[in-house]
C-alpha cells in the first residue's frame, strides 16, 4: 500500500507558504508506518518544533491502473476520509532550502492522520466541503472543487509513474489556513454530506 500525497493544490495554500503555483501536481510520499487511524493521538515528536496541521481530502483507491486515461479516472476511487498531512515545518524548511528531498519532514511516524472511510455517494464528488478545527476554533475551510488539479487529473498524472493499487491513499492537498499545533490541542474534522449535513468525522489530540 501507497500513500501518495499531492502539495501546493490549492492556490491560496500554495501563496501562503510563497511557493509558485505549479502546473504539473506536486507529488510526494508518506510510509505506511506514518499512519494514525482510529483517533489515536499524535505525540509531538522532539526532533521538531513547528509542526504544522495540513488538513486533506483523501481517496482510497479501489482498482489496480497504470496510465489512467482522463475518461475513467474517476473510476479509481470509491471512497474518501478527512486526513492530516502532518508536517515538520521547520525540517522541510531547512530541506527545501538546500533542495534535499523532503521525506524527514513529512514521513513521519504519526504523520499521516486518517479517519473512516466515507463511500464517494454519501459527499458531492466535484466540491466536498470539509473543516478543520484547532480546539473548537475553525482554522481550515475547504472545498475540494477550489483545487488546481482535481482527483481525476491526480489520478491520470500519478499513474504514469506509479502504478495505482488497490488501497493506496491519496492525500489532495491542503487549503488555506494551515498553522502550528502544539502539546494538548485538540483537532477535529468534519465532512460535508449530500444532505447537507456535516459530519463529525476525526479527532486528534496532541500529547
Ligand atoms: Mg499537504
Amino acid at each position: 500500500m501507497k500513500i501518495i500525497c499531492i502539495g501546493r493544490n490549492y492556490s491560496e495554500h500554495a501563496k501562503e507558504l510563497n511557493n509558485e503555483v505549479p502546473d504539473k501536481p506536486v507529488v510526494f510520499m508518506k510510509p505506511t508506518s506514518a499512519l494514525l487511524v482510529n483517533d489515536k493521538p499524535f505525540y509531538y515528536p522532539d526532533f521538531s518544533s513547528d509542526i504544522h496541521y495540513e488538513a486533506e481530502i483523501v481517496l482510497k483507491i479501489c482498482k489496480n491502473g497504470r496510465h489512467v486515461q482522463p475518461e475513467f479516472a474517476a473510476e479509481y476511487y470509491d471512497q474518501i476520509a478527512f486526513g492530516i498531512d502532518f508536517t515538520a515545518r521547520d525540517l522541510q524548511s531547512e530541506c527545501k532550502k538546500k533542495g534535499l528531498p523532503w521525506e524527514i519532514a513529512k514521513g513521519f511516524d504519526g504523520s499521516a492522520v486518517l479517519s473512516d472511510f466515507i463511500p464517494i455517494e454519501k459527499v458531492i464528488r466535484a466540491g466536498i466541503e470539509f473543516k478543520l478545527r484547532k480546539n473548537n476554533e475553525v482554522v481550515q475551510h475547504g472545498n475540494t472543487a477550489d483545487t488546481i488539479f482535481s482527483f481525476e487529473d491526480i489520478i491520470v498524472y500519478v499513474s504514469k509513474f506509479f502504478k495505482l493499487q488497490m488501497g493506496d491513499l491519496i492525500y489532495t492537498g491542503t487549503p488555506a489556513g494551515v498553522g502550528p499545533i502544539q502539546i494538548g490541542d485538540k483537532l477535529e474534522g468534519f465532512i460535508t454530506l449530500t444532505d447537507g449535513k456535516t459530519e463529525h468525522v476525526l479527532t486528534c489530540d496532541i500529547r
